[in-house]
C-alpha cells in the first residue's frame, strides 16, 4: 500500500544519530541548540525551544501565555485534535471558528463575525489557533489585525507548514503572530520521529515555555551551580540530543523536500485538472509546504476511497471536525455547528504525497483515481 506521508531517511541522518548514540551526552546537550538554532534561522525568528512533540509544544504556548480556567482558546475545526486538546489542558474552554472550504483553512471573514458578536457578549477569547491545514498558509495579515482589534494573542499550528511560506516571509517568521509550533511526526515536512519547536519573537515566551517544559525549575547558576527553584509546576517536554541529531541532519535537506513536495503537486495538478475532482487551491501571497494533497468529490467519497484502497493507494480523510468527536458533542457541540468544515470532511480524499513517490507510483496513482473518477462522473 503507498502510504499518504511518510519520513525520508538516508545514511546520513542513521550516520547522525549513530555518532550522538556513541558519544557522552544523549539528553540534553549542544545539539538540542543547534538545532533550535537552525530552524529559528531558517524561519527568520529570534527564539526557538524544541519540545517532545507538536501537541506539547501547543499545550507549552499556551500555559506560557497565561491560558487557565475560565480562560477561552479558538481554533480551526479541521485540524488534529491537538489545536483544541491544548485549551483543555490548561482547564480552559474551546471554540470553533468555521473553515473556508476551499482552503480548508480558518475563514478570516467567520472570525470577524464571531469576534464582533463575542465583544457584545463579553466573552473574547484569549488565544486564537489558525492551522496551516495542508501546508497552505492561512491569511495572517488579516488574522494579526483582528488580534490586534480584539486584543487575543496568535499562535500559528503551524505543524503543516514548515517550509513553507506567506507574504514573503518563512512560515514561523512569526511576523503576524505571538508563536509558531511545528511537529516533526514522520509524516511532517521533516522528522525526528517525535518531535517539535515553538518559535517566537519574544524571547521571554520562549523561556517561560523552556522553564515550564523542564519541571517548572528555574535554575539559578549565577547564585550557586546546584540551586534551583520552582515557581509554577511543569511537565518533562524536553526533546533528547538523539533526537535533535536526526533533525539538524533533516533540516539541511529541508527545501529539497519541500521542493519535491511542489513538483509532485504540481504534476496532480496538471494531470487530474480534467477529473471532476476538486483541486486543492494555489493560494496567493503563499507557497504551500504541500503536506497534504487533499481533494474534493462531490459523490460517494466513501465508495472512492475503498476502491483506491483495494488498489493500493493508502489514501487517507483529514480531518474528522474536532468538534464532531464524541468528546465534544458530549459537551454542547453539535453535528451542523460548522457547516464549512463538515462538507469538507464529507468530501475529501488526501492523496499520497512525500518526497520519495517514484514517477512509476505517481503515474499509477494518477492514472487509478483519473480513471476511478470519469467511470463514476
Ligand atoms: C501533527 C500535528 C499536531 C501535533 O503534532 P505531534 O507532534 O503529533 O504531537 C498538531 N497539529 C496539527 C495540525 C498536526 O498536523
Amino acid at each position: 500500500m503507498i502510504s499518504y506521508g511518510r519520513q525520508t531517511l538516508d545514511n546520513d541522518d542513521i550516520d547522525a544519530v549513530v555518532a550522538v548514540l556513541q558519544s557522552d551526552c544523549i539528553t540534553q546537550g549542544s545539539l538540542v541548540t543547534e538545532f533550535e538554532n537552525l530552524v529559528s534561522d531558517y524561519c527568520n525568528v529570534s527564539s526557538a525551544v524544541a519540545v517532545t512533540n507538536g501537541t506539547m509544544g501547543l499545550v507549552l504556548c499556551c500555559r506560557a501565555m497565561g491560558l487557565t480556567t475560565g480562560g477561552l482558546l479558538w481554533t480551526s475545526p479541521n485540524s488534529y485534535v491537538a489545536s483544541a486538546n491544548c485549551a483543555h489542558f490548561c482547564g480552559a474552554e474551546v471554540d470553533f471558528v468555521d473553515i473556508d472550504y476551499t482552503t480548508g483553512n480558518m475563514d478570516v471573514c467567520l472570525l470577524e463575525e464571531k469576534l464582533i458578536r463575542a465583544e457584545r457578549a463579553g466573552r473574547l477569547p484569549d488565544i486564537v489557533i489558525p492551522v496551516h491545514f495542508g501546508g497552505h498558509s492561512c491569511p495572517m495579515e488579516s488574522i494579526a489585525r483582528l488580534a490586534r482589534r480584539f486584543g487575543f494573542r496568535v499562535i500559528e499550528d503551524a505543524c503543516h507548514a514548515l517550509g513553507g511560506s506567506y507574504s514573503g516571509e518563512k512560515v514561523g517568521s512569526c511576523r503576524w503572530s505571538d508563536a509558531s509550533v511545528f511537529s516533526f511526526h514522520p509524516v511532517k515536512s521533516i522528522t525526528t520521529g517525535e518531535g517539535g519547536m515553538v518559535v517566537s519573537n519574544n524571547g521571554s515566551l520562549i523561556s517561560k515555555i523552556r522553564v515550564l517544559g523542564s519541571g517548572g525549575v528555574c535554575r539559578h547558576a549565577r547564585l550557586l551551580p546546584w540551586y534551583c527553584e520552582m515557581e509554577e509546576p511543569g511537565i518533562n517536554g524536553r526533546l533528547s540530543e538523539v533526537h535533535a541529531a536526526l533533525g539538524i541532519s533533516q533540516i539541511n535537506k529541508l527545501d529539497n523536500f519541500i521542493e519535491a513536495r511542489r513538483e509532485i503537486a504540481s504534476h496532480y495538478l496538471n494531470e487530474l485538472a480534467s477529473t471532476p475532482l476538486m483541486l486543492p487551491p494555489v493560494v496567493e501571497n503563499s507557497r504551500s509546504a504541500w503536506h497534504l494533497f487533499v481533494v474534493h468529490v462531490d459523490d460517494n467519497r466513501n465508495g472512492l476511497c475503498e476502491s483506491l484502497r483495494r488498489a493500493g493507494i493508502g489514501v487517507n480523510v483529514h480531518y474528522v471536525p474536532i468538534h464532531t468527536h464524541p468528546w465534544f458533542l458530549a459537551r454542547g457541540f453539535s453535528r451542523g455547528d460548522f457547516p464549512n468544515a463538515e462538507r469538507h470532511f464529507d468530501t475529501a480524499i488526501t492523496l499520497p504525497i512525500y518526497p520519495t513517490i517514484g514517477a512509476t507510483q505517481l503515474d499509477y496513482i494518477i492514472s487509478t483515481v483519473s480513471s476511478m473518477t470519469r467511470q463514476a462522473a
